[in-house]
């Protein structure tokens, strides 16, 4: 497969400036976004040239090589025509990077000294309504922030935190093992880069302090049992202005009282009498969505199903929607008085074996195998 030039997907020329290609970039990649464009094959292959031609022409390493030796060059570094990851570390980077100002998210820049913060999970129980239509939820999630009296720097108010000497604030030490320079977090300051002579009183230092807060939550419809919702940098805050972890909010899903699921299907159970299996009735069935009036032939069979087409979930991925399986029991009254017993002996009388249609093939069979 031939590729197309770098500098042609990105329509820029071959001197053109970082700031120009960053431009570009950000520009075509807004056009060409999947989230703008949902469905559309076209856009989301130039949304991956794009992303690719971007990862090249923004390191100066890889540009330089690129320049020099064009595709060739990047074969093998992770940047073949079929080794491209999408959703991998490159591309996670770029999109940090550009987007994080544009879609919202946070930006990674700055980041290289701070620690990242921990990803959180909330248990979600909903019910089965709501995960079947969706429905927006108010969460109270306790985490950590940046304390607001030092601003997250973990210095008393009007003092300042010192860089460190040891590291001179890079937060590692070099040391020579063999002929190989070595680093590792330096253990004076503990990777920070800095010290604090006189902490913060309320968050001890840390810059970081436990918070209730409140976030509003969009579940999709369709969700089920354990689907797990991502919720970017809304999880624990960083230490030193490092970025904030994720939040995953696990969703467990309520037992319905009558309905059950399988896929996207709704399955419920309706008992009829024996007398309106017989004799053909007319029932209302529930549905997610209010009742159903089905209308049952006589001599229906218990374990019958009837399919109500579209009534069950919608498809998570956000096409289609499942059926509702309404399986008949038949139900032989386990009780009955004196006048009752009278009819159906009589109506045995009178009938024979055409009561029992299945029954009839059945012992004749036991009668062939056993004599
Ligand atoms: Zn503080
Ligand atoms: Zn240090």
């Amino acid at each position: 497969m031939s590729k197309r030039d770098y500098y042609e997907i990105l329509e820029v020329n071959r001197n053109a400036s970082d700031t120009e290609i960053k431009k570009a970039y950000r520009r075509l990649a807004i056009k060409f976004h999947p989230d703008k464009n949902p469905g559309d094959k076209p856009a989301e292959e130039k949304f991956k040239e794009l992303s690719e031609a971007y990862a090249v022409l923004a390191d100066a390493q890889k540009r330089a090589t690129y320049d020099q030796y064009g595709h060739a060059g990047m074969n093998g570094g992770g940047f073949s025509s079929g080794g491209f990851d999408f959703g991998g570390s490159p591309f996670e980077d770029i999109f940090g990077d550009i987007f994080g100002d544009v879609f919202g998210g946070g930006s990674r820049r700055g980041s290289s000294r701070g620690q990242r913060g921990d990803d959180l999970r909330y248990n979600l129980t909903i019910s089965f309504e709501d995960a079947a239509f969706g429905a927006e939820k108010n969460l109270q999630l306790p985490r950590k922030q940046a304390c607001e009296s030092c601003n997250g720097s973990g210095a008393r108010k009007g003092t300042e935190a010192q860089t460190c000497n040891t590291c001179r604030g890079q937060g590692q030490v070099r040391f020579q093992q063999g002929f190989f320079t070595m680093t590792r977090p330096c253990p004076d300051c503990r990777g920070a880069g800095k010290i604090i002579a006189d902490p913060c009183p309320d968050c001890h230092g840390s810059g970081l302090i436990k918070k209730k807060r409140s976030l509003s939550l969009k579940i999709p419809a369709g969700v089920e049992t354990d689907t797990r919702l991502k919720l970017s940098r809304e999880g624990e805050a960083g230490a030193q202005g490092g970025p904030s972890g994720d939040l995953y909010v696990v969703i467990t899903v309520e037992d319905h009282p009558i309905f059950e699921r399988e896929g996207q299907d709704v399955i419920c159970e309706v008992p009829i009498s024996f007398v309106q299996a017989a004799l053909g009735c007319e029932i209302d069935v529930p549905t997610l969505e209010g009742k159903v009036s089905i209308k049952v032939p006589a001599g229906t069979q218990s374990g019958k199903i009837f399919k109500l087409p579209g009534k069950g979930i919608v498809s998570l991925q956000g096409y289609g929607r499942g059926d509702q399986m309404v399986i008949l029991r038949v139900e032989v009254p386990t009780k009955l008085d004196a006048r009752q017993r009278e009819l159906l002996e009589e109506f045995a009388a009178v009938s024979g074996e055409d009561i029992h249609p299945l029954g009839k093939g059945f012992f004749d069979k036991v009668k062939e195998l056993f004599g």
